[in-house]
């Protein structure tokens, strides 16, 4: 079977299907994909799509949302495989404790949560919104899970008690990234400015000139006119970076997400070739789930695509 860039394209072609690639994929997943992006962003782009069958390359808690913001379309997960641990990290049983421990705390999600927590959440965030959206809730104290980094973070921008659910919840691959590695990379670089995940530890965030999500570190890129970045994230972002013309380098060669590096140009051929990788989620968690997504979207005055007539 041919597994080059454009057989993919061909065959994406062929059945009618739609490829959406996260920023942290292989470059050559990226150079075939319709879409690249972050999560939230592919999903709802999935939505506006008019596509029988997405094929999402990311990992387990991506493609399932993304069939369950997509009902009646085939998602196709190239390699089941292919899991976060950091949304292992977080199950309905701890999400459950923690709502009777704190029962009038909002509980906001992390969208690297697997369905069954986000239907269990008050509301679901990304990176790029979570502090915006706990500012505006009427609670001084808020449960936040699954990376204690990120809700370290939203605390400090909004000011709130944000309470790290479960407490050592972390993405493994951000918090390899060292505050010494970060400084020896602006040596070699003298005229990069540094750009951060919130996933990293905070001496990481600390340094950098600009901190947020993937999607917006590429916008922020752009908008400072380009030149040379740091980019504090899995290195993957360093591809689509380069792709729009910013010259990047990794904060740490070692920011290497595994699990999202499993998804290839050849899994993605056999999976459309044989529909191997169907993601299947239950309509009633599917159902609390997206309502879930749909009231954190409104809260922050955006529409969802599902809801537009
Ligand atoms: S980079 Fe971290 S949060 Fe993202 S998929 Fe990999 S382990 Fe999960």
């Amino acid at each position: 079977m041919a597994t080059g860039v454009q057989a993919v394209r061909e065959m994406l072609r062929e059945r009618g299907a739609v490829l959406l690639a996260h920023n942290y994929q292989r470059p050559e997943v990226q150079d075939a994909a319709d879409f690249v992006g972050d999560s939230l962003e592919l999903s709802l782009k999935a939505a506006e799509v008019d596509a029988r069958v997405i094929v999402f390359a990311g990992v387990d808690f991506m493609a399932e949302q993304a069939a369950l913001l997509n009902p009646g379309r085939v998602v196709l997960h190239p390699e089941p495989s292919a899991r976060c641990p950091m949304a292992s990290m977080l199950t309905p049983d701890v999400v459950r404790w923690y709502r009777g421990r704190y029962p009038k705390a909002p509980f906001v999600v992390y969208v690297n949560s697997l369905a069954e927590v986000k239907a269990l959440a008050d509301y679901v965030v990304t990176s790029a919104n979570a502090a915006k959206l706990v500012a505006q809730l009427d609670s001084d104290v808020v449960l936040f899970g699954p990376d204690r980094h990120l809700a370290e973070y939203v605390a400090e921008v909004t000011g709130k008690e944000v309470i790290p659910v479960p407490e050592s919840g972390h993405c493994p691959v951000h918090v390899v990234i060292t505050r010494e590695e970060l400084e020896a990379a602006r040596r070699e670089h003298p005229r990069a400015r540094v750009l951060a995940h919130p996933e990293c530890v905070r001496e990481v965030r600390r340094a950098a000139d600009f901190v947020g999500s993937t999607s917006q570190m590429v916008r922020s890129a752009i908008e400072l006119g380009g030149g040379e970045f740091i980019v504090a994230t899995e290195v993957g972002l360093i591809h689509r970076l380069r792709r729009v013309g910013v010259e990047a380098y990794p904060a740490s060669g070692y920011a290497v997400c595994v699990e999202m590096k499993k998804v290839t140009l050849r899994s993605i051929a056999e999976s459309l070739a044989s529909g191997r990788g169907v993601v299947r989620v239950d309509e009633r968690v599917a159902a609390r789930a997206r309502e879930a997504i749909s009231r954190s979207l409104e809260a922050l005055g955006v529409v969802p695509p599902w809801s537009r007539s």
